[in-house]
C-alpha cells in the first residue's frame, strides 16, 4: 500500500486497508519492479539489518497478508493452513512463536509440499481433502481455490473462523448450511494497514522469521510464475531487478 486518502470513513478509524482511493506500489504506483522508486515515506517501513534484500522481500505483501490473516483468527489455538506457499511459511512461523498448534493442507498427494510444511510447522500435514486429527479453531486459506472453503468449514470446530487470505479465488461451490451453522465465521482479508506493517516487522527479527527464497532475475519473471503454478517452488520466489 503506497497511499491512502486519510480522510474517508475507513481511513479515519484506522481501517485504511479498505480506503476506496488507496493506491498500491506496482499497481497504481510505478516502481514495483524497478531498482529505484519514489515513495511516500509515510508508507515506508524500516527493514531490520538481519534480513538481506531477498530475504526481506517476502515479508512485504505476502508476509504481511499472512500476518493479518492470522490476526483475524484471534486467539485460536489449533490453526489449519490451506495452501502452504510463501504466505503460509511465514504465518506458520508466527504461529509457532505464539505456541499454537499447526495443521497444514496441500494439494492432495503433494508429498513434497507436505514434507516442507511439516519441516516449518513441526505439526500435522496432509491433503486438503483430509480431515485433520483434531477439529480446527481457525482455518487460513491462502490457495486461490474456492473448493477449499467448504473443506475448511468441515474441518473447523463450532465457533471457529475460516479466513480467506487471497485477493482472487475461484468460485465457492454451494455447500450445506450445517457447515456454517454453530457460529462458524467465514471472512476475507483485504490489503493491510500500516499498523499491521509496524507490528509484523517489529516481531519478525525477534522470532526470527526465516524466509525461504528462490531468486530469479527480473527477465525470468514468467519462469518464476510457472514454477509457482506448477508447485515446483517451496517458500517464496523473489525477482531481482539486478539479477544475473
Ligand atoms: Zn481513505
Amino acid at each position: 500500500m503506497g497511499w491512502t486518502c486519510g480522510t474517508c470513513g475507513y481511513c479515519r478509524p484506522g481501517r485504511e486497508n479498505l480506503c476506496p482511493e488507496a493506491r498500491f506500489t506496482g499497481y497504481q504506483i510505478y516502481g514495483g519492479y524497478a531498482r529505484y522508486s519514489v515513495a511516500d515515506e509515510r508508507y515506508c517501513f524500516a527493514i531490520d539489518d538481519r534480513f538481506s534484500d531477498a530475504e526481506a522481500a517476502p515479508l512485504m505483501c505476502t508476509g504481511l497478508i499472512g500476518y493479518r490473516t492470522l490476526r483475524m483468527a484471534g486467539d485460536a489455538r489449533r490453526i489449519g493452513i490451506y495452501g502452504f506457499g510463501a504466505a503460509a511459511h511465514i504465518a506458520a512461523q508466527v504461529c509457532r512463536h505464539e505456541g499454537r498448534e499447526l495443521y497444514a493442507f496441500t494439494r492432495p498427494g503433494d508429498v513434497q509440499a507436505q514434507a516442507f510444511a511439516r519441516r516449518i510447522t513441526g505439526g500435522w500435514a496432509g491433503g486438503s481433502d483430509e480431515i485433520p486429527p483434531e477439529p480446527l479453531d481457525a482455518a487460513l486459506i491462502f490457495a486461490p481455490v474456492g473448493d477449499l472453503v467448504p473443506a475448511a468449514l468441515k474441518a473447523t470446530a463450532p465457533g471457529g473462523v475460516v479466513v480467506c487470505g487471497g485477493i482472487h479465488m475461484s468460485d465457492i461451490p454451494a455447500f450445506p448450511y450445517e457447515l456454517l451453522w454453530m457460529e462458524r465465521t467465514l471472512r476475507s482479508v483485504a490489503n493491510l494497514t500500516r499498523r499491521d506493517g509496524d507490528a509484523f516487522l517489529a516481531l519478525a527479527p525477534g522470532i526470527p522469521i526465516v524466509t525461504e527464497v528462490t531468486t530469479f532475475p527480473l527477465g525470468k519473471a514468467n519462469e518464476a510464475l510457472a514454477s509457482l503454478r506448477e508447485g515446483r517452488l517451496s517458500g517464496a520466489a523473489v525477482l531481482l531487478p539486478d539479477g544475473p
